[in-house]
C-alpha cells in the first residue's frame, strides 16, 4: 500500500501545498446542501489544479502515469500525531528533532559541517513506535508524508516497480521538503534476495539507491542550477526507513544509513506513562499501586502490547454483560477493574521474546545508536 499525506495528515487532499489549501468541510450545511456541492467541487478542482502544478514540476524521466498512480494511491490518514503522544523514545525524539526536523524548519542553519543525514533507519521489536515516529517527524516538519511499504514498491502486480521508485523520488523532489518513510525496508534492501531474487526487486532494490545516492549528491552540493531548482528541492528529501529485522539489510545498503537509531521496548516508567495515558479518559477504579503492579508485570512487552492490553481489559465490563449491553445505559456499565486486566494478561502476552530481544540489543550495541 502506497499513501500520501499531507504535513497534517488530517487533510483529506492528497497534495498539500504551502500556504495548505483550506481544510475540506467535515459536514455539509444543514441548511444549504447545495452551497456544501459547490464548496466540494471546488476544493476537487483545487486538488486537480494541485497535481496538474505538481506534474508539470516532475523531474525528467519520471513517467507520469507512475507518478499519478503513486499520487492516486492516497490513504486519508487519522489524526495527526504528535511528539506528545508518544510515550517516552526521548533519545529518538531528540535525534529526529535534530537531523529532520530542525533542518527543515531551518535550512539556512543547517549547511555545510551542519549539513543533515540524508537517511535515518528505525529500527527494533515490532510495535515500539517506529511509525509514529515517522508520522510526528512529518507533522512537527511541515513535510509531504509519502508513506510506502518497501513490498509495495517490489510488487510484481506493479510490474514495472523501477518506474514507481523513480515516481516516488520525483514527486518527493517536486513537493518537499517530503519525508518518504519506508516501513519493512529489509525487504526492499534484503542482503538474501541479492543472488536468486526476483528480477522485478533487485531491480527496484537498485533503483532506489540510485535515486538515493542522487538525492545524497544534490544535499552535499547545495547549489543546485537553476534546472535543478525547478525540478524541485533535492535538498529537502529526506528517507526514513523502519525494519524490524534490521541484520537482514545487506551491508552496503547499511552503511549508507548513517544515522541508525534503535527504537527499544519501553522501559519502566515509560510503561507507567503510556497506561496512565490510556486509562486518563476511562471510568476505572485501579489505585495507584495497582498501576504500579501492571507497570511491573508488563516488562518485556511493547508499545502496542501495552495497548492491546488495556483495550482488551477495558472491554472486560461489557463482556460481562453479554445481551444485556444492547440496553444498559451507560452509567450503568462498571469501571474497569485491575482484575480486568488480570484476565487479559492471560491472552496478551508480549509479541517479543527474551531471545528475540537480545538480537536487538546486539545489533543495536554493534551497528546502532541510542541516541
Ligand atoms: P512500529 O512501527 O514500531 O511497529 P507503531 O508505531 O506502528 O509500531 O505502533 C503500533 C501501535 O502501538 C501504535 O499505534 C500505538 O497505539 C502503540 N504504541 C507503540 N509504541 C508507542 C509509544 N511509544 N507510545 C504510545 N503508543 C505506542
Amino acid at each position: 500500500r502506497m499513501a500520501i499525506s499531507g504535513a497534517n495528515g488530517s487533510s483529506n487532499s492528497a497534495v498539500r501545498r504551502k500556504p495548505p489549501p483550506a481544510k475540506r468541510r467535515e459536514t455539509p450545511p444543514s441548511s444549504d446542501e447545495e452551497s456544501w456541492e459547490q464548496h466540494s467541487s471546488e476544493d476537487e478542482d483545487q486538488e486537480a489544479q494541485d497535481i496538474v502544478e505538481i506534474m508539470n514540476k516532475l523531474p525528467k524521466g519520471v513517467d507520469p502515469q507512475s507518478a499519478r498512480q503513486i499520487l492516486n494511491d492516497i490513504v486519508v490518514r487519522g489524526d495527526e500525531v504528535h511528539w506528545e503522544d508518544i510515550a517516552g523514545l526521548e533519545p529518538a525524539k531528540k535525534a529526529l528533532k535534530e537531523a529532520v526536523v530542525y533542518p527543515f524548519l531551518r535550512p539556512d542553519l543547517f549547511s555545510g559541517l551542519r549539513e543533515p543525514a540524508r537517511g535515518m533507519l528505525l529500527f527494533g521489536p515490532p510495535g515500539t513506535g517506529k511509525t509514529m515516529l515517522a508520522r510526528a517527524v512529518a507533522t512537527e516538519s511541515k513535510s509531504t508524508f509519502f508513506s510506502v511499504s518497501a513490498s509495495s514498491l517490489t510488487s510484481k502486480w506493479h510490474g514495472e516497480s523501477e518506474k514507481l521508485v523513480r515516481a516516488l523520488f520525483g514527486l518527493a523532489k517536486a513537493m518537499a521538503p517530503s519525508i518518504i518513510f519506508v516501513d519493512e525496508i529489509d525487504s526492499l534492501l534484503s542482503a538474501r534476495s541479492s543472488g536468486s531474487e526476483h528480477e522485478a526487486s533487485r531491480r527496484s532494490k537498485t533503483e532506489f539507491l540510485v535515486q538515493w545516492s542522487d538525492l545524497q549528491r544534490a544535499a552535499a552540493g547545495r547549489e543546485q542550477s537553476a534546472r535543478d531548482k525547478k525540478e524541485g528541492d533535492a535538498s529537502r528529501v529526506l528517507v526514513l526507513a523502519a525494519t524490524n529485522m534490521p541484520w537482514d539489510i545487506d551491508e552496503a545498503a547499511r552503511r549508507r544509513f548513517v544515522r541508525r537509531q534503535y527504537i527499544p521496548l519501553p522501559e519502566h516508567h515509560v510503561r507507567e506513562q503510556q497506561l496512565r495515558t490510556l486509562l486518563s479518559h476511562q471510568h476505572h477504579e485501579l489505585s495507584a499501586e495497582d498501576i504500579q503492579v501492571l507497570v511491573h508485570v508488563t516488562e518485556g512487552f511493547s508499545g502496542s502490547d501495552i495497548t492491546a492490553l488495556a483495550k482488551d481489559a477495558a472491554m472486560g465490563p461489557l463482556r460481562n454483560l453479554g445481551e444485556a449491553l444492547l440496553h444498559t445505559p451507560m452509567d450503568q456499565i462498571r469501571p474497569i477493574k485491575f482484575q480486568d486486566f488480570e484476565s487479559s494478561l492471560y491472552s496478551i502476552r508480549p509479541s517479543v521474546s527474551s531471545d528475540g530481544l537480545r538480537k536487538y540489543e546486539d545489533w543495536a550495541k554493534e551497528f546502532g545508536e541510542r541516541g
